[in-house]
Formats: C-alpha cells, sequence, structure tokens
C-alpha cells in the first residue's frame, strides 16, 4: 500500500463518513499550487470554497500569525487586547458597518445575525413576542446548524434532524413578487446569498438585489446578505452586493476574512441593529481572540494592497470569456463573476467524472450537486496561470 492509500484509509476509518472527497493526499500548498505527497503539483481552483482566495500560506500572513502566536493568542473577552480593536476598526472602515461581532465559522456568524434580527424584530419593529418570522431563499446554504438545516430546501441537508425551529420562511430564490407576496407584519429579515455558491454558482436576475432592498426597506424588513463565500473581492468588488450598489442591513464574513490560515468570521450592521446586544446576550470563547484578529486585519490589508477584487474581476471575465469557447457535449452553461465560476454539466453525464481528469491532469476542483464544476482559484492567480489551467481544461473537455 503507498503512503497516500494508508492515509486515505486512516481518515476513512477513523472519521465519520461525512465527506467524499476526491482520491488525493494533499501535503504541502503555496499561492495558487498544492502538492500531493508523492510530490506531483496541482493548480487549485477550489480554494477551500474561497478560505484560501489569499493564495495558501501568503507569507505575510504567515509572519503575522507567526509573531503574533509567540506573543498573545487567546486572553479571551474578560479583558480588553491589543489587536481586536485595531482588527474592528480595519473591518468598519473597510466595509462601512458601524459595529462587528467577530465569531469564528460562517454559521456561527449567521446564527448570530439571525439572533440579531429577532431581536431587532422585537425590541425595535415591535413584533409581538415569539412571532417573528424570517424569510430565506430556495436553494439556500448558511451553514451546518440544527436552526440552519432546518429553513433549508435541500432535503439531505435536513433530513432526521429535526425538529426544526419556526418562524422561518422559504421563498424562490430571485423571485422579487414572492419575496412580497410572504413579507408580513412580523417578518423581521429577509436572508440571502447574493449569489448562491454551495447551490452551483447560482446567479439571481439582474436586479434582484435591488430589488430586494427596495421591498426590505418599504415594509421595514432587515436585509441580511450572506457574503461568506462571495464577500472580499471573490466576485470582483469588495462584496457582491456592490455590483447593484446595494448597502444591506448587516452583512455576514467568513472563510477569507482568515486569510486562509484560521477560521475567523462576523456580523456586520449598524448601530442602530447592534444596540439591541447588551453585555451577556451574546458570545464566543475563540471570536476575536488576538491571533484571530491580527490575521484577518493583515487578510483586509493584504485584499486592498494587493488589489485581489481587481484582480478577481479582470481576470475573471478573460476565464470565463475563454472558457465559453470550448465546446464539448457535456457542457450545459458557464456562468459566474469574477472568480467565482460555474461550468454545468448536462445531467446524462458525470460532473464529478471531469473533476477526477482534471485532477489527473494536475488541476483541482470539485463537483457540487453533482452537476457543477467550481473554478474559484485564489484571487492572487496571474493571467499565466489561468492560462495553464485553460490547457488543462480544454484537454479534459
Ligand atoms: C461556507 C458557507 C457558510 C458556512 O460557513 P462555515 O464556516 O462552514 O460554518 C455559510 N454561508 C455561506 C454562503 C457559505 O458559503
Amino acid at each position: 500500500m503507498t503512503t497516500s492509500e494508508h492515509m486515505i484509509n486512516v481518515e476513512r476509518q477513523y472519521g465519520a463518513n461525512i465527506y467524499s472527497p476526491l482520491p488525493l493526499v494533499i501535503s504541502r500548498a503555496k499561492g495558487v499550487y498544492a502538492w500531493d505527497s508523492g510530490g506531483k503539483q496541482y493548480m487549485d481552483m477550489m480554494s477551500a470554497y474561497s478560505a484560501v482566495s489569499h493564495g495558501h500560506c501568503h507569507p505575510r500572513l504567515v509572519d503575522v500569525l507567526k509573531k503574533q502566536a509567540e506573543t498573545l493568542v487567546i486572553p479571551s473577552r474578560s479583558y480588553y487586547n491589543d489587536k481586536l480593536g485595531v482588527f474592528l476598526e480595519t473591518l468598519s472602515h473597510f466595509s462601512g458597518y458601524d459595529q462587528i461581532i467577530p465569531m469564528n465559522t460562517g454559521a456561527e456568524a449567521v446564527e448570530t445575525a439571525l439572533k440579531a434580527a429577532h431581536r431587532w424584530g422585537y425590541r425595535v419593529k415591535k413584533i409581538p413576542d415569539n412571532q417573528a418570522e424570517i424569510i430565506v431563499c430556495t436553494g439556500n446554504f448558511h451553514g451546518r446548524t440544527t436552526t440552519i438545516v432546518g429553513f433549508s430546501s435541500d432535503p439531505q441537508y435536513r433530513d432526521g434532524f429535526g425538529p426544526y425551529a419556526n418562524g422561518y420562511k422559504i421563498v424562490p430564490y430571485g423571485d422579487v413578487d414572492a419575496l412580497e407576496a410572504a413579507i408580513t407584519e412580523n417578518t423581521a429579515a429577509f436572508l440571502l446569498e447574493p449569489i448562491q455558491g454551495e447551490a452551483g454558482i447560482f446567479m439571481p436576475p439582474q436586479g434582484y438585489l435591488r430589488a430586494c432592498k427596495k421591498i426590505c426597506e418599504k415594509h421595514h424588513v432587515l436585509l441580511i446578505a450572506d457574503e461568506i463565500q462571495t464577500g472580499l473581492g471573490r466576485t470582483g468588488k469588495r462584496f457582491c452586493c456592490d455590483h447593484e450598489n446595494v448597502r444591506p442591513d448587516g452583512i455576514i464574513l467568513g472563510k477569507s476574512l482568515g486569510g486562509g490560515l484560521l477560521p475567523v468570521s462576523a456580523f456586520l450592521a449598524d448601530r442602530h441593529i447592534m444596540d439591541v446586544f447588551h453585555p451577556g446576550d451574546h458570545g464566543s470563547t475563540f471570536g476575536g481572540n488576538a491571533l484571530a484578529a491580527a490575521v484577518a486585519t493583515e487578510a483586509i490589508k493584504v485584499l486592498e494592497e494587493e488589489k485581489l477584487a481587481e484582480n478577481s474581476a479582470d481576470l475573471g471575465s478573460y476565464f470565463l470569456e475563454q472558457l465559453r469557447q470550448i465546446q464539448h457535449p457535456a457542457i450545459a452553461d458557464i456562468r459566474g463573476k469574477g472568480l467565482f465560476i460555474g461550468l454545468e454539466i448536462k445531467r446524462e453525464f458525470n460532473a464529478r467524472h471531469f473533476c477526477l481528469q482534471l485532477m489527473d491532469k494536475g488541476l483541482l476542483s470539485k463537483e457540487t450537486h453533482k452537476t457543477v464544476i467550481r473554478f474559484a482559484p485564489p484571487l492572487i492567480i496571474k493571467k499565466e496561470q489561468i492560462d495553464e489551467a485553460l490547457n488543462i481544461i480544454s484537454i479534459c473537455f
């Protein structure tokens, strides 16, 4: 048995069976490349679902991580620390929101947003006790907690995990009329992804975000954007909502906020929403720790100084244009914004089969929902590397 086969077996034996990875054991990664234990090089077009937008092991971020790890890591929020304030100020200036609640994983930041929306509904909008409703979309993916999977429209994410939390309504994604029809006096918030990543890089009709904002304003409903995957430059702008000049009432960030090194997430909103929280109402042991704060501050600086959003916009449209030149009977659709691209495979073909072929030729992707292949490389990628990827893709298609 090779070392790779051994590592795969060990992972399968001792890890519960919740993932079906491609049969590859990665042992090292740098920038846009990863290497297996045998030394074979791969270009990473997954970026760990956008967690690695800065590229693997970005030297500036690794440097900050190392220094901070030797200085102060988790002082806890029972005290102030000399890194958290800097991080919050940096993120507030970057995003234009007054205040931030730092958490760790994406799902925790979504839960934070849901709590804020509920509280705001009762305290500010004066919804009767326990009557608040939150509207979400078909095809949504907001994480894996029991509350969140309870309002998923994907049976696999929810079946067998009930009973579910009450008060969530699902409307068709992209349908503005359905949203307006679902709103009642008890609606506190509408939560959406500006592009649905896990659903298969699924894009709503042009103007949808702006129309949602208008309806939410009209009915005094908070618009909350889950930009965990689409935010921080992934779609070619700071936030995906920026494409339609929409400023949601709250934004949820995660994934690349940790610079590809640590889990760092956050819920961002203005003071009139954040004021519903008081000491003891919410918290997180690791949220806002000094190590996470130092790395995330640097991650935002790198994003701005290395112009990652601009690079995503430029190379994303080039990549999309070139991909659309590829003629193959299996391709049903190619879509995306910035370096957030989905290649949809016709049902009679098998997306995983193409992912395995791409992997064999040295390009890493992963199928979503059996039919969509994702191309979302680190945003530091260069044009020559996109051409290298296109070469491999055109061999497999
Ligand atoms: C990944 C993701 C989440 C969940 O983040 P975790 O860190 O896995 O909890 C939530 N929303 C969106 C849009 C995501 O892409």
